[in-house]
Protein backbone atom coordinates (compact mmCIF):
# COMPACT_ATOMS: atom_id res chain seq x y z
CA UNK A 1 0.00 0.00 0.00
CA UNK A 2 2.90 2.10 0.95
CA UNK A 3 4.42 1.61 -2.73
CA UNK A 4 0.84 2.51 -4.06
CA UNK A 5 0.52 5.60 -2.39
CA UNK A 6 4.40 6.63 -3.49
CA UNK A 7 3.53 5.32 -7.27
CA UNK A 8 0.62 7.83 -7.21
CA UNK A 9 2.59 10.66 -6.30
CA UNK A 10 5.41 10.07 -9.01
CA UNK A 11 2.92 9.42 -11.64
CA UNK A 12 0.61 12.56 -10.38
CA UNK A 13 3.70 14.60 -10.48
CA UNK A 14 4.53 13.71 -13.93
CA UNK A 15 1.42 13.97 -15.24
CA UNK A 16 0.72 17.59 -13.42
CA UNK A 17 4.02 18.86 -15.10
CA UNK A 18 2.99 17.60 -18.89
CA UNK A 19 -0.93 19.32 -18.47
CA UNK A 20 -0.20 22.35 -20.32
CA UNK A 21 -3.96 23.57 -20.34
CA UNK A 22 -6.65 24.45 -17.43
CA UNK A 23 -9.33 21.78 -18.83
CA UNK A 24 -6.46 19.11 -18.82
CA UNK A 25 -5.46 19.92 -15.16
CA UNK A 26 -9.18 19.67 -14.33
CA UNK A 27 -9.23 15.95 -15.66
CA UNK A 28 -5.93 15.36 -13.88
CA UNK A 29 -8.03 16.69 -11.03
CA UNK A 30 -10.75 14.31 -11.08
CA UNK A 31 -8.34 11.27 -12.17
CA UNK A 32 -6.57 11.68 -9.13
CA UNK A 33 -9.13 13.31 -5.93
CA UNK A 34 -11.98 12.59 -7.58
CA UNK A 35 -14.99 9.93 -6.02
CA UNK A 36 -13.90 7.54 -8.30
CA UNK A 37 -9.97 8.86 -8.24
CA UNK A 38 -7.08 6.53 -7.91
CA UNK A 39 -6.30 7.72 -4.42
CA UNK A 40 -9.61 6.98 -3.16
CA UNK A 41 -9.48 3.36 -4.05
CA UNK A 42 -6.33 2.96 -2.47
CA UNK A 43 -7.93 4.82 0.88
CA UNK A 44 -11.19 2.71 0.45
CA UNK A 45 -8.22 -0.32 1.06
CA UNK A 46 -7.36 0.89 4.87
CA UNK A 47 -9.98 -1.09 6.33
CA UNK A 48 -7.63 -3.95 5.49
CA UNK A 49 -5.17 -2.54 7.74
CA UNK A 50 -3.63 -3.21 11.32
CA UNK A 51 -4.31 -0.60 13.69
CA UNK A 52 -1.22 0.11 13.78
CA UNK A 53 -0.48 0.64 10.40
CA UNK A 54 -3.53 2.67 9.19
CA UNK A 55 -2.44 5.95 11.22
CA UNK A 56 0.60 5.87 9.68
CA UNK A 57 -0.93 4.93 6.35
CA UNK A 58 -3.79 7.49 6.78
CA UNK A 59 -1.16 10.39 7.40
CA UNK A 60 0.64 9.54 3.94
CA UNK A 61 -2.35 9.25 1.99
CA UNK A 62 -2.96 13.03 3.21
CA UNK A 63 0.61 13.91 2.81
CA UNK A 64 0.34 12.85 -1.25
CA UNK A 65 -3.10 14.30 -1.05
CA UNK A 66 -2.02 17.60 -0.05
CA UNK A 67 1.29 17.17 -2.46
CA UNK A 68 -1.09 16.71 -5.12
CA UNK A 69 -3.29 19.60 -4.29
CA UNK A 70 -0.34 22.06 -3.69
CA UNK A 71 1.03 20.93 -7.82
CA UNK A 72 -2.20 21.13 -9.44
CA UNK A 73 -2.69 24.89 -7.80
CA UNK A 74 0.92 25.86 -8.88
CA UNK A 75 -0.03 24.36 -12.33
CA UNK A 76 -3.18 26.43 -12.74
CA UNK A 77 -0.78 29.49 -11.69
CA UNK A 78 1.71 29.06 -13.88
CA UNK A 79 -0.44 28.57 -17.18
CA UNK A 80 -2.98 31.54 -16.17
CA UNK A 81 0.57 33.40 -16.37
CA UNK A 82 1.33 32.21 -19.40
CA UNK A 83 -1.91 32.25 -21.07
CA UNK A 84 -2.34 36.00 -19.88
CA UNK A 85 1.05 36.63 -20.95
CA UNK A 86 0.81 35.34 -24.69
CA UNK A 87 -2.92 37.88 -24.67
CA UNK A 88 -0.85 40.52 -23.65
CA UNK A 89 1.89 40.07 -26.51
CA UNK A 90 -1.13 39.54 -29.05
CA UNK A 91 -2.76 42.85 -27.74
CA UNK A 92 -0.01 45.51 -27.64
CA UNK A 93 -1.58 49.05 -28.27
CA UNK A 94 1.29 51.08 -29.85
CA UNK A 95 0.47 54.02 -28.20
CA UNK A 96 2.82 56.38 -30.41
CA UNK A 97 0.49 55.02 -33.75
CA UNK A 98 -1.04 58.89 -34.67
CA UNK A 99 -4.91 58.72 -33.81
CA UNK A 100 -7.66 58.33 -35.94
CA UNK A 101 -9.02 62.06 -36.59
CA UNK A 102 -12.33 62.65 -37.05
CA UNK A 103 -14.31 65.69 -38.54
CA UNK A 104 -16.40 68.12 -36.98
CA UNK A 105 -19.23 69.02 -38.94
CA UNK A 106 -21.00 72.79 -38.21
CA UNK A 107 -24.87 74.13 -38.66
CA UNK A 108 -25.16 74.47 -42.58
CA UNK A 109 -24.23 78.34 -43.32
CA UNK A 110 -28.05 79.02 -44.61
CA UNK A 111 -29.25 77.66 -40.85
CA UNK A 112 -26.60 79.98 -39.26
CA UNK A 113 -28.12 83.01 -41.26
CA UNK A 114 -32.01 81.84 -40.19
CA UNK A 115 -30.71 81.27 -36.51
CA UNK A 116 -29.50 84.96 -36.48
CA UNK A 117 -32.64 85.69 -37.84
CA UNK A 118 -34.71 83.73 -35.69
CA UNK A 119 -32.62 85.07 -32.85
CA UNK A 120 -33.26 88.79 -33.60
CA UNK A 121 -36.78 88.92 -33.95
CA UNK A 122 -37.43 86.28 -30.56
CA UNK A 123 -35.40 89.04 -29.26
CA UNK A 124 -37.83 91.52 -29.93
CA UNK A 125 -40.83 89.51 -28.78
CA UNK A 126 -41.71 86.98 -31.75
CA UNK A 127 -42.57 83.76 -31.57
CA UNK A 128 -41.47 80.76 -33.50
CA UNK A 129 -44.01 78.90 -35.12
CA UNK A 130 -44.47 76.00 -37.62
CA UNK A 131 -46.94 74.28 -39.48
CA UNK A 132 -47.41 71.37 -42.15
CA UNK A 133 -45.78 72.24 -45.61
CA UNK A 134 -48.43 69.79 -46.63
CA UNK A 135 -51.25 72.40 -47.02
CA UNK A 136 -54.82 72.67 -48.21
CA UNK A 137 -55.62 75.29 -51.06
CA UNK A 138 -58.02 76.97 -48.93
CA UNK A 139 -55.04 78.26 -46.22
CA UNK A 140 -52.34 78.72 -49.12
CA UNK A 141 -54.32 80.85 -51.33
CA UNK A 142 -58.85 81.70 -50.73
CA UNK A 143 -58.58 82.92 -47.14
CA UNK A 144 -55.30 84.97 -48.10
CA UNK A 145 -57.90 86.35 -50.58
CA UNK A 146 -56.18 84.95 -53.56
CA UNK A 147 -58.98 83.92 -55.96
CA UNK A 148 -59.74 80.78 -58.34
CA UNK A 149 -58.22 81.89 -61.42
CA UNK A 150 -55.17 84.02 -60.12
CA UNK A 151 -52.37 83.04 -61.85
CA UNK A 152 -50.33 81.57 -58.75
CA UNK A 153 -52.73 78.80 -58.58
CA UNK A 154 -52.11 77.96 -62.14
CA UNK A 155 -51.07 73.92 -61.90
CA UNK A 156 -47.68 74.81 -63.94
CA UNK A 157 -46.68 77.03 -60.90
CA UNK A 158 -47.93 74.27 -57.92
CA UNK A 159 -47.73 70.78 -56.87
CA UNK A 160 -51.09 68.88 -56.54
CA UNK A 161 -51.92 66.08 -54.79
CA UNK A 162 -55.18 65.78 -55.64
CA UNK A 163 -57.40 66.31 -58.79
CA UNK A 164 -59.63 69.44 -57.23
CA UNK A 165 -57.12 71.28 -56.44
CA UNK A 166 -57.40 71.10 -52.84
CA UNK A 167 -54.47 69.71 -51.53
CA UNK A 168 -50.84 71.21 -52.57
CA UNK A 169 -47.64 71.58 -51.16
CA UNK A 170 -47.37 75.28 -49.96
CA UNK A 171 -46.24 77.61 -52.66
CA UNK A 172 -45.21 79.99 -49.35
CA UNK A 173 -45.52 80.77 -46.03
CA UNK A 174 -48.21 82.46 -45.29
CA UNK A 175 -51.18 79.74 -44.75
CA UNK A 176 -49.05 80.09 -41.48
CA UNK A 177 -50.43 83.49 -40.73
CA UNK A 178 -53.74 82.12 -40.95
CA UNK A 179 -53.36 78.96 -39.23
CA UNK A 180 -51.70 80.68 -36.33
CA UNK A 181 -54.90 83.63 -36.54
CA UNK A 182 -57.21 80.89 -36.29
CA UNK A 183 -55.32 79.24 -33.06
CA UNK A 184 -54.38 82.61 -31.45
CA UNK A 185 -56.09 86.00 -30.31
CA UNK A 186 -54.61 89.34 -31.07
CA UNK A 187 -52.08 90.36 -30.05
CA UNK A 188 -50.34 88.65 -32.59
CA UNK A 189 -46.42 88.71 -33.04
CA UNK A 190 -45.36 85.82 -34.85
CA UNK A 191 -42.16 84.45 -37.30
CA UNK A 192 -42.50 81.54 -39.42
CA UNK A 193 -39.82 79.94 -41.03
CA UNK A 194 -40.11 77.29 -43.56
CA UNK A 195 -39.65 75.14 -46.40
CA UNK A 196 -42.19 76.05 -49.87
CA UNK A 197 -42.48 74.57 -52.73
CA UNK A 198 -42.91 75.65 -56.22
CA UNK A 199 -42.71 74.10 -60.01
CA UNK A 200 -39.51 75.95 -60.88
CA UNK A 201 -36.36 74.69 -62.51
CA UNK A 202 -33.18 75.08 -61.21
CA UNK A 203 -30.72 77.80 -61.85
CA UNK A 204 -28.87 80.66 -59.96
CA UNK A 205 -31.36 82.53 -58.49
CA UNK A 206 -34.29 79.83 -58.54
CA UNK A 207 -34.82 75.96 -56.93
CA UNK A 208 -38.19 74.19 -57.10
CA UNK A 209 -38.19 74.34 -52.93
CA UNK A 210 -36.65 77.42 -50.83
CA UNK A 211 -37.25 78.55 -47.54
CA UNK A 212 -39.36 82.19 -46.59
CA UNK A 213 -39.59 83.66 -43.06
CA UNK A 214 -43.43 85.04 -42.51
CA UNK A 215 -43.93 87.30 -39.86
CA UNK A 216 -46.78 88.90 -38.22
CA UNK A 217 -47.91 91.27 -36.37
CA UNK A 218 -51.51 92.05 -35.20
CA UNK A 219 -52.95 93.91 -32.32
CA UNK A 220 -54.72 97.25 -31.78
CA UNK A 221 -53.03 100.67 -32.99
CA UNK A 222 -50.68 98.79 -35.77
CA UNK A 223 -49.47 101.16 -38.40
CA UNK A 224 -47.47 101.24 -41.69
CA UNK A 225 -45.10 102.79 -39.28
CA UNK A 226 -44.78 99.73 -36.93
CA UNK A 227 -43.87 97.63 -40.15
CA UNK A 228 -41.16 99.97 -41.25
CA UNK A 229 -39.52 100.19 -37.92
CA UNK A 230 -39.66 96.49 -37.28
CA UNK A 231 -37.98 95.48 -41.10
CA UNK A 232 -35.50 98.31 -41.02
CA UNK A 233 -34.39 96.93 -37.56
CA UNK A 234 -33.93 93.33 -38.47
CA UNK A 235 -31.98 94.26 -41.51
CA UNK A 236 -29.46 96.32 -39.76
CA UNK A 237 -29.06 93.76 -37.45
CA UNK A 238 -28.39 90.68 -40.19
CA UNK A 239 -26.41 92.92 -42.42
CA UNK A 240 -24.96 95.81 -40.33
CA UNK A 241 -25.77 99.45 -38.76
CA UNK A 242 -25.12 101.08 -42.11
CA UNK A 243 -27.25 98.69 -44.24
CA UNK A 244 -29.27 101.63 -46.22
CA UNK A 245 -33.09 100.19 -47.21
CA UNK A 246 -36.01 101.64 -48.89
CA UNK A 247 -39.30 101.01 -49.35
CA UNK A 248 -41.58 100.84 -52.93
CA UNK A 249 -45.12 100.24 -53.07
CA UNK A 250 -46.21 96.63 -54.55
CA UNK A 251 -49.28 95.03 -54.68
CA UNK A 252 -49.81 91.76 -52.80
CA UNK A 253 -53.72 90.30 -52.91
CA UNK A 254 -53.43 89.54 -49.22
CA UNK A 255 -52.45 93.16 -47.81
CA UNK A 256 -53.07 96.67 -48.86
CA UNK A 257 -51.60 98.75 -48.55
CA UNK A 258 -48.57 96.90 -49.72
CA UNK A 259 -44.86 97.37 -50.85
CA UNK A 260 -41.32 95.55 -51.33
CA UNK A 261 -38.43 96.41 -49.23
CA UNK A 262 -34.97 96.83 -50.72
CA UNK A 263 -31.20 96.99 -49.72
CA UNK A 264 -28.62 98.84 -50.89
CA UNK A 265 -26.63 96.53 -52.88
CA UNK A 266 -23.36 94.89 -50.80
CA UNK A 267 -21.46 94.61 -53.88
CA UNK A 268 -21.13 98.05 -55.34
CA UNK A 269 -22.69 99.65 -52.33
CA UNK A 270 -25.92 101.07 -53.67
CA UNK A 271 -23.64 102.82 -56.51
CA UNK A 272 -24.87 100.17 -59.48
CA UNK A 273 -20.76 100.30 -60.85
CA UNK A 274 -18.12 98.14 -59.69
CA UNK A 275 -14.36 99.06 -61.01
CA UNK A 276 -16.00 100.72 -63.91
CA UNK A 277 -18.56 97.83 -64.98
CA UNK A 278 -21.92 97.51 -64.53
CA UNK A 279 -22.83 95.59 -61.45
CA UNK A 280 -23.89 92.23 -62.01
CA UNK A 281 -25.22 91.52 -58.16
CA UNK A 282 -27.77 94.31 -58.49
CA UNK A 283 -27.89 94.56 -62.47
CA UNK A 284 -26.74 98.30 -62.36
CA UNK A 285 -29.77 99.18 -59.86
CA UNK A 286 -28.09 99.27 -56.86
CA UNK A 287 -30.57 97.92 -54.89
CA UNK A 288 -31.53 94.28 -54.44
CA UNK A 289 -35.35 93.68 -53.24
CA UNK A 290 -35.02 91.76 -49.99
CA UNK A 291 -38.59 91.02 -48.96
CA UNK A 292 -42.35 91.99 -49.35
CA UNK A 293 -44.57 93.49 -47.14
CA UNK A 294 -47.71 95.21 -46.27
CA UNK A 295 -50.82 95.84 -43.81
CA UNK A 296 -52.97 93.01 -43.13
CA UNK A 297 -55.90 92.96 -45.94
CA UNK A 298 -59.22 93.85 -43.95
CA UNK A 299 -60.63 90.54 -45.61
CA UNK A 300 -58.01 88.20 -44.58
CA UNK A 301 -58.58 89.21 -40.96
CA UNK A 302 -62.16 88.69 -41.12
CA UNK A 303 -61.28 85.21 -42.89
CA UNK A 304 -59.74 84.29 -39.42
CA UNK A 305 -62.65 86.12 -36.86
CA UNK A 306 -60.42 88.69 -36.42
CA UNK A 307 -62.36 91.94 -35.81
CA UNK A 308 -60.80 94.40 -38.83
CA UNK A 309 -62.47 97.58 -37.33
CA UNK A 310 -61.11 97.05 -34.22
CA UNK A 311 -57.58 95.24 -34.67
CA UNK A 312 -54.88 95.77 -37.81
CA UNK A 313 -51.74 94.23 -38.10
CA UNK A 314 -48.94 93.77 -40.63
CA UNK A 315 -47.02 90.82 -42.71
CA UNK A 316 -43.68 89.98 -44.53
CA UNK A 317 -42.65 87.40 -45.97
CA UNK A 318 -38.70 86.77 -47.00
CA UNK A 319 -36.23 84.74 -49.31
CA UNK A 320 -33.66 82.91 -46.62
CA UNK A 321 -31.75 81.84 -49.43
CA UNK A 322 -31.69 85.41 -50.55
CA UNK A 323 -30.62 86.64 -47.15
CA UNK A 324 -27.88 84.37 -46.96
CA UNK A 325 -26.92 84.80 -50.36
CA UNK A 326 -26.32 88.39 -49.71
CA UNK A 327 -24.87 88.31 -46.22
CA UNK A 328 -22.73 84.88 -47.12
CA UNK A 329 -21.66 86.55 -50.49
CA UNK A 330 -23.01 83.68 -52.40
CA UNK A 331 -23.76 84.02 -56.07
CA UNK A 332 -25.43 80.75 -56.79
CA UNK A 333 -28.30 79.82 -55.36
CA UNK A 334 -27.88 76.13 -56.30
CA UNK A 335 -24.23 75.96 -54.34
CA UNK A 336 -26.64 76.62 -50.95
CA UNK A 337 -27.88 73.28 -52.00
CA UNK A 338 -25.06 71.06 -53.29
CA UNK A 339 -24.15 70.44 -49.86
CA UNK A 340 -20.23 70.12 -51.27
CA UNK A 341 -18.28 70.15 -48.85
CA UNK A 342 -15.38 72.13 -49.89
CA UNK A 343 -17.86 75.06 -49.91
CA UNK A 344 -20.11 74.28 -46.91
CA UNK A 345 -16.43 74.36 -45.00
CA UNK A 346 -15.63 77.65 -45.82
CA UNK A 347 -18.36 79.12 -43.47
ZN1 LIG B 1 -24.59 96.22 -57.00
Amino acid sequence: MKEQLESIRVKAMEALEDASTPAALEELRVKLLGKKGELTAVLKQMGKLSAEERPIMGQMANSVRAAIEEKLEERKETIHAAAMEARLAAETIDVTIPGESYCIGHQHPMNQVLQQIKDTFVGMGYEVYEAPEVELADYNFTRLNIEEGHPSRDRSDTFYFTDDDSVLLRTQTSPMQIRYMETHKPPICMLAPGRVFRKDEADATHSPMFHQIEGLVVAEDITMGDLKGALISILRKVYGESAATRFRPHHFPFTEPSCEMDMACHKCHGTGELDGQVCSTCHGEGWIEVLGAGMVHPKVLENCGIDPEKYSGFAFGMGLERMAMGQLKINDLRLIFDNDVRFLNQF
